[in-house]
């Protein structure tokens, strides 16, 4: 399972920092996942539970901020919103898209005791 070694990943780096700030307890953690970062956050979550046990992190709130798939057209600069379907400017129909977001995949921050 893919989210498995994912989510083991963002708790060695939350783990590392709690260990260095000497901290007993984490409480929280943000983390940012994009629409196609292939992830599903429901699956982050669990994981994020399990693996959590008999851990400092244990009990943590994980909150998942989700970032939507857009793009920014190269002709005319209009910002929207790419899907499967839609891979090409809305306005212009040039299909010369650069992806802005929805690659994200990290932890924004957390909170420690
Ligand atoms: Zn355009």
């Amino acid at each position: 399972m893919h989210e498995l070694s994912v989510t083991q990943s963002i708790l060695d780096i939350v783990f590392d920092h709690a260990r260095k700030n000497q901290s007993r307890k984490i409480l929280k953690v943000h983390l940012v996942v994009g629409a196609i970062s292939g992830v599903v956050p429901d699956s982050i979550q669990f994981c994020f539970e399990a693996l959590t046990k008999e851990t400092i992190a244990e009990g943590a709130m994980l909150e998942i901020e989700k970032v939507p798939y857009t793009g920014e057209c190269a002709s005319c600069s209009k910002s929207f919103e790419l899907s499967d379907y839609i891979q090409s400017c809305p306005d212009c129909r040039s299909n010369d898209i650069e992806i802005t977001g929805g690659r994200e995949l990290y932890v924004k921050e957390f909170e420690v005791e």
